[in-house]
């Protein structure tokens, strides 16, 4: 964590769209397993979403109040009627998840 600047030049850069203010790994990750804001205020969106949620702090016992939370894993969805494959989730007609932002990428390649 050393390097971690929390993107200071893109939270507070009011030349970009409000949408881009957030660090560059929360706005680029593929599978929005990260999330940014303001647990000052108990009603932002990372408030609730750790609060429903059970967020928790890593090593709590060294006292160092940390600001980042981790989120338990969600529970396993129960499989439908057929085990999916790799094959039938590309082949999907409305793609999800990996395989939804690998259609959006190679679409903006043309
Ligand atoms: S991209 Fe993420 S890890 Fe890298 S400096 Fe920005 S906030 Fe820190």
């Amino acid at each position: 964590m050393k390097k971690c600047t929390l993107c200071v030049d893109r939270i507070y850069n009011e030349n970009l769209p409000e949408e881009d203010r957030v660090p560059a790994c929360v706005r680029t990750c593929p599978t929005n397993a990260r999330h940014f804001g303001d647990f000052g205020d108990p009603n932002s969106d990372v408030s609730i979403m750790v609060a429903e949620r059970g967020g928790f702090d890593l090593l709590p016992e060294q006292g160092t109040k940390p600001v980042n939370k981790y989120l338990p894993p969600r529970p396993r969805r129960k499989s439908v009627d057929q085990p999916m494959s790799l094959l039938a989730m590309a082949d999907a007609a409305t793609p999800k998840g990996f395989w939804q932002w690998m259609d959006n990428t190679l679409e903006k390649l043309g």
